[in-house]
């Protein structure tokens, strides 16, 4: 089975180009909103590193969802996308004097801060401007996540966040300076986490940290467990959705909530990535010694995660139904690690064919460079046609 896709329509199309279902999307965003919706408050926001193309934002924010920003140029595309400054909250660990300074003049909901010199320099910025910064903290409570090392983040070893010892100082720190108010502890504990078990593991951090607090009658309005949510790269057609039920049911059950505490989320990758493929046409078949490749016209210029994470990306030709051949099918970069994957089963390839390479709406479009003095890649999405 393949995923659908209007491919009459993009043979007038210069690719490579990604392409949005935003059908797909408008049911993810239904279905994170009912099943979120049926705990009490739990608030969910959307990590815009995932994919920050202006016409997915807007979309993401028509139905409801905040925005989780990581620098100055994502919160102007969440205010530009219409997201109501009091759902922006903005975390990163280290954040310019004018991106707290922007955050500041947009009166975001939160900065998220992850050292002490920090909150010392958002105080300074927001006294300067007769403000008083909200603040919470993101702490790193060293708990590992079943993914790639590279995008593990809450292991003490990884540069993220304040350490759990240093947490009550942070917080009291805060109730010293006038220009800060303590709102909220932050965690992110890693991406593409399919083990709820592993977010059951940070449930049980967060709540031997907020008992901790209460011993000392430390108050938390938020708590806001990060994202990282996994999705199906294997069956984007077969499970085209995360499991959002399991997902916000794992912290329904065994997150200790304080009465009028708001829980939220910062989804980025189960949000877009299914929605989003990179179309790209075959260039050569090459019959090398022991091999076929098939070299196409997007590389990992366009797509980088294969390479940087060893990441599968399902692939189909949308061209061709004729008989499986197996490939190799590579990028026409000048690297060897641009291969999107080998020894691949695909439609017998030829020149001219449509190649989908799917589930790569998140940090996709969003990570293309131009080296090789290389055109960005255009994003179409599906209302387009
Ligand atoms: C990257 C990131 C997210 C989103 O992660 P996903 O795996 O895409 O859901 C959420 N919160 C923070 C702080 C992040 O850095």
């Amino acid at each position: 089975m393949k995923g659908k896709f209007p491919v009459e329509k993009f043979a007038q199309l210069r690719t490579p180009f990604y392409y949005y279902d935003t059908e797909l999307l408008r049911e993810t965003l239904q279905t994170i909103n009912r099943e979120a919706g049926r705990h009490e408050g739990f608030c969910v926001h959307y990590a815009v590193k995932a994919n920050a193309n202006p016409k997915l934002l807007r979309i993401i924010r028509q139905a409801g969802l905040g925005a989780d920003c990581v620098s100055g140029g994502e919160i102007e595309a969440a205010i530009k996308a219409g997201f109501p400054s009091d759902k922006i909250v903005f975390a990163g660990v280290g954040k310019s004097d004018w991106e707290i300074e922007l955050g500041l003049a947009n009166d975001i909901f939160c900065f998220n801060v992850e050292s002490l010199p920090e909150l010392e320099v958002i105080n300074e910025l927001a006294a300067a401007r007769g403000k008083t910064a909200r603040v919470a903290f993101r702490i790193n409570p060293d708990v590992g996540a079943h993914t790639h090392a590279n995008i593990t983040t809450g292991l003490a070893e990884n540069k993220f966040g304040i350490a759990m010892r240093d947490m009550e100082t942070v917080i009291e720190r805060a109730h010293e300076l006038t220009n800060v108010s303590f709102v909220g502890l932050h965690f992110h504990i890693g991406s593409q986490i399919l083990d709820m078990g592993d977010f059951q593991a940070l449930c049980n951090r967060v709540n031997d940290l907020q008992d901790q607090l209460e011993r000392h009658h430390i108050r938390v309005d938020n708590i806001n467990v990060g994202g990282g949510l996994g999705i199906d790269y294997q069956h984007p057609n077969r499970v085209p959705m995360a499991d959002f039920k399991a997902y916000f049911d794992t912290f329904a059950k065994q997150l200790k909530l304080r009465p009028g505490q708001l829980l939220h989320f910062e989804l980025g990758r189960a949000v877009v990535a299914p929605c989003g493929s990179l179309i790209t046409r075959t260039l050569y078949i090459k019959e090398g010694a022991s091999k076929k490749f098939a070299i196409v016209d997007a590389g990992m210029t366009d797509l980088i995660r294969p390479a940087l994470y060893q990441a599968y990306h399902k692939i189909e030709n949308l061209s061709s139904e004729e008989p499986n051949d197996v490939y190799d099918v590579v990028g026409p970069i000048c690297e060897s690690s641009d291969v999107f994957s080998k020894q691949v089963d695909l439609n017998r390839a030829h020149r001219g064919d449509l190649m989908a390479i799917r589930s790569a709406g998140a940090y996709g479009e969003i990570m293309a460079s131009q080296y090789n003095c290389r055109r960005l890649p255009e994003g179409y999405i599906s209302d387009d046609f």
